[in-house]
C-alpha cells in the first residue's frame, strides 16, 4: 500500500495542474497502446513484415516519448492548453503517417496530404463540414480501393491495404476530431469559468451588501442594534472568561425631536450622521458605536473602568460643544446626555445596558449635556418611587386615601372651618402623609385624580357640615395643585361637584400657591373669575415662599392671603421674618384681602400676629389636622374653649 501512496495521493491531489499532467499521460498511454494494437494486427494479417514492424515500433515509442517531452515542456514553454493540444494532434498524425511512409511509401504520401486537409478542416471549418469532408475523403479513398478489388478479385492484398487505409484514416479523423471536440469544450468551459467567476463575483459583493443591510444601520452605516447584540453576547462571554473590564455607555442626542420639528427629517438625519462621524472619530480602535434606535447610540468601551468612561464621555462632549455640526447653512451645537454602567462580575449585558439607560435618564434629568453613571443608591429610590407612584394609584382607586380635618379659627376665638388636608392610610404602611405623596403625584396626571377625589370628599363633608345648625356655618379650604388648575374642565368639574353634593359655594375655599400661578397667570385669572363668580372664595397659600410678582397680586381675584409658616416661626427670633410677616399682612389689607397666618404653634406667635392686624389663624396651637371624628368631637369640646381662652390672654398681654 505504501509503495503506491504517492501515486494515490497524486490522484487524489485537488492540484488542476498536476490533474492536468495525469490526463495527458494517461491519453499518451492511451496512444501508445493504441499503436502497438494496430502494429500488431498489421503483423497478423500480414500486411506488415515483421521486420518493419520494429521500425514501426521505434516510430511510435519516439512519437510518444515526443508528446511526453512537450507535455514536460509546456510549463516551462508557457503553451496554453489548445496549443498542447495541437501539438498532440499533429504528433498523433505525424505518428501514424511515418508509420504508413515507412511501410509504403506513396500511400504515406497521399495520407500524408489528406491528414493535412483534414487537420485544415478541422481548425478551420465548423465542426460539422470538417466531419462531412473527412467522411467524403475516407470513403471516396476506400470506396475507390473496393472497387479496385472488385474489378480485380485477385487483388486481395489491395483489399487489405484498403481496409488498412480506411482504418487508419478512420483513427486519424478521429484523432483530430477528438481534439477539435476537446478544445471546443474546453473553450465552452473557459468561457463558463470566466461566467461563473463573474457569478461568483456579483455573488460575495451581494453578499456583502445583505452582510451590510443586516449588520450595519443604514443612514450612519454603524452596527445596528441586531449585529451590536451579537458583538455583545461575544464581549458577555469574553467578559466572564476573562474577567475583564467592560462599560457600556448609552449616548441620547439631547433635544432631537426638537431639530428634526424646525429644521426637517433631512437635517435630522444629517445630524445623526455627523454626530455617528465626530464620536466615532475621536474613540479608539477597539471601541465599538452602535446605533441603539432613534437618536440613542450605545457604546463599548473595553478595559474601561468608570473614571475612565466618564473622562472619555466628557471628552466626546466637550468636542461636540467645541466643534458644532454644520447642517445645510446651519451650524448646529448639538448635545448628547449619557449614561454608563461598567459591567460587574456575572452580570448579563442586557442588566448593564439597564442600568446604562437608567443612568442616561438621569443625566437627561440633571439638565443634559452631561454623564451620569449608574449609582445604585439613586437607584434605589427610584425604583422605589416607581413602586409607591403605582401604589398610590392603587390606594387612590380603592379608597385609601382620608382627609384630615385642621382648624382654622377667628382672632375672637371662633372656629370658622377647617383646612382639608389629604393622607394615604396604607394597609402595611400605615399613615403617609402628603409631603411622601403629593410631588409623586404631582409628576403625571395621577393628581388629577386625586385632587378630584379630595374634592368630592370636602363638598361631601360640606354638605354633611351644612345639614346641621352647629356646623353649618363652617368653612372647608380645599388645597388644589398647579396641573389641576391648568386643566380645561377644572371649572366645569368644581362646578359639577359642588351641584351633585349642593353645597353652598361660599363655605368653600380653594387654596392655590404662588407658583402654580407664574406658567400662565392670565389663565389662572380667568379660571378663578369663572369660578368667583360662582360663589367660590380663594386663598394664596404659603405666600411669601414663591416668585410673587406684586404687579399681578393686584389682578389676582384673591380673597385671603395665608402667611407661610416658615415666617410664623421666626416672628419672634429677631431675624427679618417678623418684619416681612409684618409687611404681608399690611399689603393683603391694602389690597382688601384677609390674612390668615399658618403654622401657628405658640401663643407669642399668635399675640405677635394679633398685634400686628392678622385675622385668623391656624396651627398646632389651636388644633392638629385630625380625622373628621376627632375634629368634630374637638368643636364640640372644652378644647376649644380652652383654646379660645389662650388666645384672649395672649392677646390681652402687652407684645
Ligand atoms: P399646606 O397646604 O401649606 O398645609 C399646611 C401644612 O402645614 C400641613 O401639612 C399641616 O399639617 C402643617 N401644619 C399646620 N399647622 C402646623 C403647625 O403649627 N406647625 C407645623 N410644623 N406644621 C403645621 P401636611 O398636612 O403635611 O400637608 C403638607 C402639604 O401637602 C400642604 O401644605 C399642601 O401643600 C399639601 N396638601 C395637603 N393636602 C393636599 C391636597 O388635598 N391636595 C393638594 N394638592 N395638596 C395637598
Ligand atoms: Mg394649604
Ligand atoms: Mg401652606
Amino acid at each position: 500500500m505504501s509503495k503506491f501512496s504517492p501515486l494515490l495521493h497524486l490522484l487524489a491531489s485537488d492540484d488542476t495542474k498536476l490533474r492536468r499532467l495525469i490526463n495527458y499521460w494517461a491519453i499518451t498511454a492511451a496512444l501508445y497502446i493504441l499503436c502497438v494494437f494496430i502494429l500488431w494486427f498489421q503483423v497478423w494479417a500480414g500486411a506488415v513484415p515483421p521486420e518493419q514492424a520494429k521500425w514501426l515500433s521505434l516510430c511510435i515509442v519516439a512519437g510518444s516519448l515526443l508528446f511526453y517531452g512537450l507535455i514536460r515542456a509546456s510549463t516551462a514553454l508557457n503553451l496554453t492548453p489548445s496549443q498542447l493540444s495541437f501539438g498532440q494532434g499533429i504528433q498523433a498524425i505525424l505518428c501514424i503517417v511515418a508509420a504508413y511512409a515507412i511501410v509504403t511509401p506513396v500511400r504515406g504520401a497521399v495520407l500524408t496530404l489528406l491528414l493535412v486537409v483534414l487537420v485544415f478542416c478541422a481548425f478551420a471549418l465548423p465542426a460539422r463540414r470538417s466531419h462531412q469532408i473527412t467522411a467524403f475523403a475516407i470513403f471516396t479513398i476506400g470506396g475507390t480501393m473496393l472497387w479496385l478489388v472488385h474489378v480485380d478479385p485477385e487483388r486481395h492484398a489491395a483489399g487489405i491495404e484498403a481496409v488498412h487505409f480506411i482504418l487508419a484514416s478512420s483513427m486519424s479523423a478521429a484523432v483530430v476530431f477528438l481534439t477539435t471536440q476537446f478544445n471546443r469544450l474546453r473553450e465552452r468551459l473557459k468561457a463558463q469559468k470566466s461566467e461563473l467567476e463573474q457569478q461568483k463575483i456579483e455573488l460575495s459583493e451581494a453578499l456583502l451588501r445583505i452582510e451590510q443591510i443586516a449588520k450595519r444601520d443604514e443612514l450612519t452605516l454603524l452596527p445596528n442594534r441586531r449585529y451590536m447584540k451579537e458583538v455583545l453576547s461575544k464581549e458577555e462571554k469574553r467578559h466572564s472568561a476573562e474577567s475583564r473590564t467592560l462599560c457600556l455607555a448609552l449616548l441620547d442626542i439631547d433635544h432631537f425631536k426638537a431639530i428634526n420639528d424646525s429644521y426637517g427629517h433631512a437635517a435630522g438625519d444629517e445630524v445623526l450622521t455627523s454626530f455617528s462621524q465626530q464620536v466615532q472619530a475621536t474613540l479608539r480602535d477597539h471601541d465599538v458605536l452602535a446605533r441603539w434606535g432613534g437618536e440613542e447610540f450605545l457604546l463599548l468601551l473595553p478595559n474601561t473602568n468608570q473614571s475612565a468612561a466618564m473622562r472619555v464621555l466628557e471628552r466626546l462632549q466637550k468636542n461636540l460643544v467645541d466643534a458644532p455640526l454644520k447642517i445645510a447653512d446651519v451650524t448646529l451645537s448639538v448635545t448628547f446626555s449619557a449614561g454608563f454602567a461598567v459591567m460587574s462580575p456575572g452580570e448579563t449585558v442586557a442588566e448593564a445596558i439597564r442600568r446604562a439607560d437608567k443612568a442616561m435618564y438621569r443625566a437627561k434629568a440633571a439638565g443634559r449635556n452631561t454623564s451620569r453613571q449608574y449609582d445604585p443608591e439613586i437607584e434605589a429610590a427610584i425604583t422605589a418611587s416607581e413602586e409607591l407612584k403605582c401604589a398610590l394609584l392603587h390606594g387612590i382607586e380603592s379608597g385609601q386615601l382620608v382627609l384630615h380635618y385642621q382648624p382654622q379659627v377667628k382672632a375672637d376665638g371662633t372656629v370658622t372651618g377647617a383646612e382639608a388636608l389629604v393622607r394615604w392610610q396604607h394597609p402595611q404602611k400605615g399613615l403617609i402623609f402628603p409631603g411622601d405623596f403629593i410631588p409623586l403625584a404631582e409628576e403625571s396626571d395621577m393628581i388629577i385624580t386625586l385632587g378630584q377625589w379630595v374634592l368630592t370628599a370636602a363638598c361631601e363633608q360640606l354638605a354633611a357640615w351644612a345639614r346641621h345648625k352647629e356646623t353649618a356655618h363652617l368653612n372647608l379650604a380645599v388645597n388644589v395643585s398647579a396641573r389641576q388648575l391648568r386643566r380645561p374642565d377644572f371649572v366645569e368639574h368644581t362646578l359639577a361637584v359642588m351641584a351633585i353634593t349642593g353645597i353652598n359655594p361660599c363655605r368653600l375655599k380653594l387654596e392655590l400657591t404662588e407658583s402654580m400661578l407664574v406658567d400662565d397667570v392670565e389663565g389662572a385669572i380667568a379660571t378663578m373669575n369663572t369660578l368667583k363668580f360662582a360663589g367660590l372664595s380663594f386663598s394664596l397659600d404659603d405666600f411669601g415662599t414663591g416668585y410673587s410678582s406684586l404687579s399681578y397680586l393686584k389682578r389676582l381675584p384673591l380673597d385671603q392671603i395665608k402667611i407661610d409658616q416658615s415666617f410664623v416661626s421666626g416672628v419672634l427670633s429677631g431675624s427679618e421674618d417678623g418684619i416681612i410677616a409684618r409687611a404681608v399682612i399690611s399689603l393683603a389689607h391694602g389690597l382688601g384681602f384677609s390674612v390668615i397666618a399658618e403654622g401657628v404653634e405658640t401663643a407669642s406667635q399668635l399675640k405677635f400676629l394679633t398685634h400686628h392686624g392678622c385675622n385668623d389663624f391656624q396651627g398646632y396651637f389651636f388644633g392638629r389636622p385630625v380625622p373628621i371624628q376627632d375634629f368634630e368631637s374637638f368643636l364640640a369640646s372644652k378644647d376649644a374653649k380652652r383654646r379660645v381662652e389662650a388666645i384672649y390672654e395672649a392677646v390681652a398681654a402687652p407684645v
